[in-house]
């Protein structure tokens, strides 16, 4: 992202992700310029009482990359290592995510540098209070909408719809989405990115004429895209094999026996000491033997170094960002099947869509026509990249952001510069 303030591995692939794509398309100079950063960065600082008494300054962000095509549109993210580049890279993504899906909405992203699991209820409720509080003018149900991330959930998001909602003297439950279904969320949408994967995988299968229930998984992360992946994955006969968190990786020949396996975690917060698996070292987890692996976790998980080692059929993109270009090439070499991360977990800004369009309505769908049309959405995506990598002989990738990238390239030609 050009300037010295992006600066972050994250930011620099993004940017040399939609590099690629925009030479591809023989991008306009001026709009690719444009698109190579951000439109508006805000970065606030988040003074919050701790239990003790004391009070610690946090460092806030949200960074809106484009609005051409609608409201910005990007989670709220907790997690020790947010910076600036890091949110910036994930609000370019969320750009050409809404544009590939067909979404009217832009890109933006948010987060606060901290470590939720070290924070008392009080102490992050008083945090995203606060953080809410210094970035009231910028977001809003027609500006910019929040949604949950890494390290957040409904709660937070309840948190601060209420917060803003205090501030303008009535509830505006647009103003988020991923909030509970009791104050205006949707149904579904704690389970759509998870669910958008699975969706994506079975479109990929049959692509690839393999039979679902004779393949093996293994999934990076079990938070909200891990688990409902891993566990929708398992009820249509998959053998989740392998499944890890920050504690460790554990590993089941088998398959993890997918209910007890749940049921751990939620009563133990990790994935360690699981009685029906073995544990294996984090690092292995990705290189273990199986049909499909699905990050979903962080960036840059899949690298030049441990790429060459992975041994699976379909590489589904739960996380954001967790292959760098270096693997891509590598990846490509091996013959892998990548399900790109816009494409693979837009289940989850396709539900926010459907949120915030129930709740601008104050009409509520029920969970079928939420799943049908989610499912919709991204079969109808697939294809148009299958056909875009055909057509172009780019990976699945590269059609992924093409699709993207054109869209609002051509949205920005359409409604020009002003000066
Ligand atoms: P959560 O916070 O719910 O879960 C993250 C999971 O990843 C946790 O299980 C965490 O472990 C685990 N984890 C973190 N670091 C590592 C690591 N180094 N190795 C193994 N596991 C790790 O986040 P989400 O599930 O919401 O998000 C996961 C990814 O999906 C992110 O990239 C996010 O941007 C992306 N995404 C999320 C969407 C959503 O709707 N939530 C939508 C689209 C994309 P532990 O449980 O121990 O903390």
């Amino acid at each position: 992202m050009a300037t010295i303030e992006w600066r972050s591995p994250a930011s620099e692939m993004a940017v040399r992700q939609f590099d690629i794509a925009a030479e591809r398309l023989n991008l306009d100079k001026n709009v690719a310029g444009r698109l190579r950063r951000p439109d508006r960065a805000l970065i606030v600082s988040v003074p919050t009482r701790m239990d003790d008494g004391s009070v610690h300054v946090f460092t806030g962000y949200r960074v809106q990359h484009n609005d051409v095509l609608g409201p910005f549109k990007g989670g709220i993210r907790y997690h020790p290592d947010v910076n600036l580049g890091e949110v910036g890279a994930l609000a370019m993504w969320m750009t050409w995510k809404c544009s590939l899906v067909g979404l009217p909405l832009g890109g933006g992203k948010g987060g606060i540098a901290c470590d939720p699991k070290k924070l008392s209820r009080n102490e992050l409720q008083g945090m995203t209070r606060r953080y809410t509080a210094e970035i009231l003018n910028f977001i809003g149900p027609e500006v910019d909408i929040p949604a949950p991330d890494m390290g957040t959930n409904e709660q937070v998001m309840a948190w601060v719809m209420d917060t803003y909602s205090q501030h303008k003297g009535y509830a505006v439950p647009g103003v988020v989405t991923g909030k509970p279904v009791d104050i205006g969320g949707s149904l579904g949408r704690r389970e759509a990115t998870g669910r958008g994967v699975v969706y994506m995988i079975m479109e990929a299968a049959k692509h690839l004429e393999l039979d679902l229930a004779k393949c093996s998984a293994v999934v990076q992360g079990f938070g909200n895209v891990g688990l409902v992946t891993a566990r929708e994955l398992a009820a249509l006969g998959v053998k989740v094999v392998g499944a890890s968190d920050t504690s460790g990786a554990v590993w089941n020949a088998k398959g993890l026996p997918m209910a007890e396996f749940v049921l751990y975690k939620d009563k133990n917060k990790r994935v360690q000491g699981f009685p029906g698996a073995e544990s294996v070292p984090g690092a292995e987890l990705l290189e273990l033997k199986c049909d499909i692996l699905i990050p979903a976790a962080g960036e840059m998980q899949i690298t030049g170094e441990n790429a060459a080692g992975l041994k699976c059929k379909i590489l589904a993109e739960g996380a954001n960002g967790p292959t760098t270009p270096e693997a891509d090439q590598i990846l490509k070499e091996k013959g892998i099947f990548i399900i790109p991360d816009i494409l693979a977990n837009a289940g989850g800004v396709i539900v926010s869509y459907f949120e915030w369009v129930q709740d601008l309505q104050n009409f509520f769908w029920t969970e079928d026509e939420i799943r049908n049309r989610l499912r919709e959405i991204l079969n109808r995506a697939f294809h148009e990249v299958i056909g875009v990598s055909r057509r172009e002989k780019v990976d699945m990738r590269v059609a992924a952001l093409m699709i993207g990238v054109k869209r609002v390239a051509r949205a920005m030609l359409w409604r020009g510069l002003y000066a």
